[in-house]
């Protein structure tokens, strides 16, 4: 898996964000689990993955219209869109 076709919006991405503290905030809110984390490169927020019960972050690109998100999982460094389903590494 070396060679990749990067969509528009992972060629064009230029800094990677992850913040928002190591929580789904979602998760938080109504003291759920989570499994994994993800940061949302449009707007910064960080929530958790499909593997969740949850599966925010999924919710908020539905609902956002928003594409790329990052792992936020320590030593992970990987970034995914959702609308072409397209994987990168940095
Ligand atoms: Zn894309
Ligand atoms: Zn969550
Ligand atoms: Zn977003």
């Amino acid at each position: 898996m070396k060679v990749q076709e990067l969509c528009p919006h992972l060629t064009t991405l230029t800094e990677v964000t992850i913040e928002n503290g190591y929580v789904c905030e979602e998760c938080m809110k109504q003291n759920r689990q989570w499994v994994h984390l993800r940061t949302c490169q449009t707007c910064g927020i960080t929530l958790c993955c499909d593997d969740s019960p949850q599966a925010h972050m999924s919710l908020h690109i539905k609902k956002s219209h928003h594409a790329v998100i990052a792992s936020a999982e320590p030593g992970e460094r990987w970034l995914w869109c959702y609308t072409d389903n397209s994987f990168s590494e940095y």
